[in-house]
């Protein structure tokens, strides 16, 4: 089985403070456009270390 963090767009204040909780620093990417975050699901490890610092309870870490 394979698990990754999802975000959930509408409740994301773009904060940033995920990025910084995360292993790996390119898995979690601020966009400028919509001022939130995107997740690179595909290498994201499942650790679920962004899901207990998000503030907002925005993420959560899913089976894909
Ligand atoms: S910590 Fe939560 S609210 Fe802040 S940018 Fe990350 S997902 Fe968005
Ligand atoms: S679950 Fe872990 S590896 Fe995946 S985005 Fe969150 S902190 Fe990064």
């Amino acid at each position: 089985m394979y698990y990754a963090a999802k975000l959930t767009e509408e409740k994301c204040t773009g904060c940033k403070i995920c990025i910084m909780s995360c292993p790996d620093p390119n898995v979690i990417a601020f966009v400028c456009a919509s001022k939130k975050v995107k997740i690179d699901e595909g290498r994201c490890k499942g650790c679920g270390l962004c899901v207990s610092v998000c503030p907002k309870d925005a993420l959560n870490v899913s089976q894909l």
